[in-house]
């Protein structure tokens, strides 16, 4: 079985893999300043998909410099119509490649194939999205005693995007989309576990897109993200990713006070009440944690399940959990692919190691699983329950396929847990009272609530972090205002 998986992946990667893998710059694939390159590896059988350009600070110099050259000559003459008429065409781009982009995101990331083509797919929303709104983006005229004054929205030229590898294409959606609705070129830095998507998706566009519009710079974040979030040329950077580094690009661009948006990490509680059917919970609560393997900042990775249905619902998962599917992520049955990186393995089982040592009891996983690959970077899903709530696996974002269980019977202090992370990215609420459902949804200390559903992002609805996981939103119209600065024009009738 081993063999056929290496062989399927290996056929696979022949056809969706970029044709191109150096740094995508003015329109043009060109090597990397420093001729280097760093590989990238199939989670799934540990083999080398690509070795890619490894962009460095003169690189990401020469990227900033073919955005401001193609913004002053190109993308800033373009009226909102006609940059409509790209982002239209870059989603259906998108949407004509779901099955080979999907594919080449399996591959690099891991992802269960089924969970790629809705990746895919919501790339493609992300574009139609915001050319549905860019032509609505017009400014305000005001009187002020004997002023006639004109707010006007203005790009700020040229921005830097770094982002994760979670949802590699899709982030990079999220970020390209509004950045170039608002007028403005783009450096975007991919992680250098995912690259694939990024440069594929340059090469899908490239006819689509004015030279200089998109640059893509792979790299690590110590050289390419360190310089794109300090560069003094870029007037905005947007990032996704963990906490820790979210605050350092914070640092780094106080020096030039350069506007920064942050999507950080989470530690979202799902609150189970008493009323609902366990099976509807138990279906709700899976798919919060392990959808993605687990590889999501909104991820639900606190259950709170009242006492009065807590047995049902943990035997309901414990079930549940049996019957998933861990395998080959290109296989449409899987449930659960492998973790991106070796790396993220080891964390997890670290933080695995401290809840054992904090005295955890593991309902369901807590290790490896036997029966895939022994090269893949594949995490059992697990459930923890009778964790401290103070402890560091209930604290920290583990990103993994991994659940914290905590009962209650007292709902003030079953939401002052739930609140007490350093996170507020999101939350789930579960019942069918719908008082209870509005109340609680209030009382979660964080920027995304769903009530009886999760995971479900749609263009229009902003999303975005409370406290440490975060600044500013995505998604909607909002988003625009992050790429934008105000200008007032103010003219006296005197
Ligand atoms: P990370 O924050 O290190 O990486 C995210 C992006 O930032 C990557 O493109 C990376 O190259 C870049 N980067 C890294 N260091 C940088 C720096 N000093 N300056 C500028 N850019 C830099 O995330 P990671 O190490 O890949 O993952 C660690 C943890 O982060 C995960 O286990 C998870 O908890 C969290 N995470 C969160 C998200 C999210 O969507 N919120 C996504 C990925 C990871």
């Amino acid at each position: 079985r081993r063999t056929a998986i290496r062989t399927r992946h290996r056929e696979a990667a022949e056809t969706a893999l970029p044709e191109h893998t150096d740094l995508y710059v003015g329109g043009e694939f060109v090597v990397a300043d420093e001729r280097e390159t760093f590989d990238t590896v199939d989670p799934t059988t540990g083999e080398v998909l690509e070795s890619v350009a490894r962009g460095t600070a003169p690189d990401v110099d020469a990227a900033v410099d073919a955005a401001w050259t193609a913004f002053d000559e190109t993308w800033s003459e373009f009226s909102a119509g006609r940059r409509q008429r790209v982002l239209t065409a870059i989603g259906d781009t998108i949407e004509d490649h779901t099955a080979e982009l999907a594919t080449l995101e399996s591959l690099d990331n891991g992802k269960p194939i089924s969970e790629a083509k809705v990746d895919v797919r919501g790339a493609a929303e992300q574009f139609r999205f915001f050319a549905g709104i860019v032509r609505e983006n017009s400014g305000e005229t005001m009187t002020a005693d004997s002023r006639h004054g004109q707010v006007i929205k203005e790009p700020y030229g040229v921005v830097g995007q770094i982002i994760p590898w979670n949802f590699p294409l899709l982030m990079a959606s999220w970020k390209l989309a509004p950045a170039l609705a608002a007028g403005n070129c783009s450096v975007l830095k991919p992680a250098e576990q995912t690259p694939l998507s990024a440069l594929r998706l340059a090469e899908l566009i490239d006819d689509v897109v004015p030279d200089g519009v998109v640059n893509v710079v792979p790299g690590y974040g110590e050289e390419a993200g360190v310089a794109v979030s300090g560069h003094p040329d870029v007037r905005k950077v947007a990032f996704t990713g963990s906490t820790a580094v979210g605050k350092q690009v914070m640092k780094r661009a106080a020096d030039t006070v350069t506007d920064v948006t942050l999507e950080l990490g989470g530690k979202s509680p799902v609150v189970v009440f008493p009323d609902v059917n366990p099976k509807k919970a138990v279906a709700l609560v899976q798919s919060a944690i392990f959808y993605n393997t687990g590889e999501c900042c909104e991820a639900g990775s606190r259950l709170f399940v009242h006492e009065d249905i807590a047995d049902e619902v943990l035997d309901g998962l414990v079930a549940a959990i049996g019957e998933m599917t861990i395998g080959d992520p290109l296989d449409k049955e899987t449930d659960l692919g492998p973790k991106v990186s070796q790396k993220q393995v080891d964390r997890t089982l670290e933080f695995l190691e401290s809840a054992r040592e904090d005295g955890g009891e593991f309902l369901a996983g807590g290790g490896r699983p036997d029966d895939v690959l022994e090269d893949g970077c594949y995490v059992e899903p697990t459930l923890i329950e009778g964790l401290d709530h103070d402890s560091e696996p209930a604290q920290e974002e583990i990103f993994g396929p991994v659940l914290d269980v905590f009962r209650w019977d007292d709902y003030d202090e079953m939401i002052e847990l739930a609140n007490d992370v350093a996170y507020g990215l999101a939350g789930g609420v579960v019942t069918d009272d719908i008082t209870t459902a509005h109340t609680t949804a209030r009382d979660i200390d964080a920027g995304y609530i769903w009530i009886n559903s999760y995971h479900d992002l749609v263009p229009g609805l902003p999303f975005g972090g409370y406290k440490q996981s975060g600044i500013g939103r995505e998604l909607s119209g909002e988003t625009l205002d992050h790429y934008q600065q105000t200008k007032t024009i103010n003219l006296s009738l005197r």
